[in-house]
């Protein structure tokens, strides 16, 4: 088996050097401002010792990474009748698409495009004033994370929000389909603020153990979803965790795995470890390139991939 620490360090070293770094996201302008020359990753191996390289401990914006998260804890609240409001296949069209939602009447494809995330959000709130379930999101970060220092960033919150047009369509459409129980405005607060909770790579591979670890956090023995439900959210990660680019995620580093447009993308080795990588500069699917260029020759260093060596 190949020095994990070797690997990580090559690839950072690699990744510090690359000129082809994509396009940092401007249709939120906050995220605009974020230098495309970072490169972190953190590794956790099944024993919980960290291997990090690059800007680890930098913060950044999770983004869309956060929706592996609220699915969690949607699916904690509603068990299966969350899949009466959104679906499980992959979209195959871009992240905050509306075409999908007008033939399928207002019905989200998935828990991770745009539509199906705010959906998700939209149960949460359900019953709660919105700065409680964004409490309960923010918590429920920081517990997984086991850092209690975890905050939102409110400016890139205030940014989107101004600025996300789209996605109050998104959630008007669903509105008149009432898959949206919550005011608009409120669910998407919600969702515009859990979007820019910044967390670090460190801190963002330390909360998706329990994915890698059949529900588990092996540090503490804590149980944070079944094994099954664990295996599902992988599933998903895996078919639908990188927008119109999953299928050559899959193909290319063949690991669950869930990108945000900040740049970040959290990767689980069932079993093996929990990975995060963040590299701000996007390709033409909205994910992380240099993120996905790590995650590959990292799978395949290692042998990682669920398909296969
Ligand atoms: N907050 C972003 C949006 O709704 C998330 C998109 C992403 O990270 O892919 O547009």
């Amino acid at each position: 088996m190949p020095d994990l620490a070797h690997v990580i360090r090559e690839i950072s070293e690699e990744m510090a050097q690359r000129s082809d770094r994509g396009t940092v996201a401007d249709y939120i302008p906050e995220l605009a401002r974020v230098d495309p020359k970072n490169f972190g990753i953190a590794v956790i191996d099944a024993e919980g010792q960290a291997f990090t390289g690059g800007d680890s401990d930098t913060p950044f914006s999770i983004q869309s990474v956060s929706k592996v998260f609220t699915l969690t804890l949607a699916l904690g609240m509603a068990g299966d009748r969350l899949w009466k409001r959104v679906g499980r296949e992959p979209s195959g069209n871009p992240f905050n698409s509306i075409v999908q939602l007008e033939r399928e009447r207002g019905v989200p494809r998935n828990p991770f495009i745009n539509a199906g995330a705010i959906a998700v959000t939209d149960l949460i709130l359900s019953g709660h004033e919105p700065r409680e379930a964004l409490g309960e999101i923010l918590r429920f970060m920081q517990f997984l994370a086991q850092d209690a220092s975890i905050t939102i960033d409110e400016r890139v919150a205030a940014s989107e929000k101004r600025t996300g047009f789209r996605n109050t369509a998104l959630a008007n459409y669903m509105k008149s389909f009432g898959v949206i129980d919550n005011p608009v405005d409120y669910t998407l607060g919600v969702y515009f603020h859990h979007c820019a909770i910044a967390m670090t790579c460190r801190q963002l591979a330390t909360a998706g153990r329990f994915l890698a670890h059949n529900g588990r956090i092996p540090a503490t023995g804590h149980s944070v979803v079944s094994a099954e439900r664990a295996r599902r959210i992988n599933a998903i990660m895996l078919t639908c965790g990188h927008y119109d680019g999953s299928g050559e995620f899959a193909y290319r580093v063949g690991l669950p795995g869930k990108s945000g447009v900040g740049g970040g993308i959290l990767a689980v080795a069932p079993g093996k470890a929990s990975i995060a990588v963040w590299a701000p500069g996007l390709d033409a699917a909205g994910n992380s390139h240099l993120g996905r260029v790590a995650l590959e020759q990292l799978t395949q260093r290692m042998g990682w991939s669920v398909f296969g060596a």
